[in-house]
């Protein structure tokens, strides 16, 4: 999609340090870690929010968790991790492409701010 930040970085015309690709999903170091660990996890798809999945999304929204699972056994996190996805403004979401927030190695509080 024209102008959105993610879809240019899946498209390589904004650099991202990629962690891994595949033809559905799309993983980046995140510009501005919170954690050690800190990749973004995304669909090649531009969907902009959680509200906007439709049934037809499953899949990928299944497939980008297992990818996560394994992102984190491949970065190491054996001791836990947390995978988050914000949805617009109240959830804190700042881009409207669809991520989830692979975050670890450290300890993590709860709940959140
Ligand atoms: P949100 O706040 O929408 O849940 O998460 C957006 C995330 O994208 C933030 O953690 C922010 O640091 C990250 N981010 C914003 N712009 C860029 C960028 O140009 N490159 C990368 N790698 N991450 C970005
Ligand atoms: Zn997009």
């Amino acid at each position: 999609m024209q102008n959105c930040l993610f879809c240019k970085i899946i498209a390589g015309e904004i650099p991202s340090q990629v962690v891994y690709q595949d033809d559905r999903v799309f993983a980046f170091k995140d510009i501005a870690p919170v954690a050690p660990v800190h990749v973004l996890i995304i669909p090649k798809k531009h969907i902009s929010t959680l509200e906007d999945l439709n049934p037809e999304d499953a899949e990928i929204m299944g497939h980008i968790l297992v990818t996560a699972s394994k992102l984190a056994r491949e970065l190491g996190l054996e001791k836990g991790y947390r995978v988050v996805s914000n949805c617009k403004e109240e959830g804190g979401q700042t881009v409207y492409h669809v991520h989830f927030h692979l975050i670890g190695g450290r300890k993590m509080q709860w709940p959140p701010g």
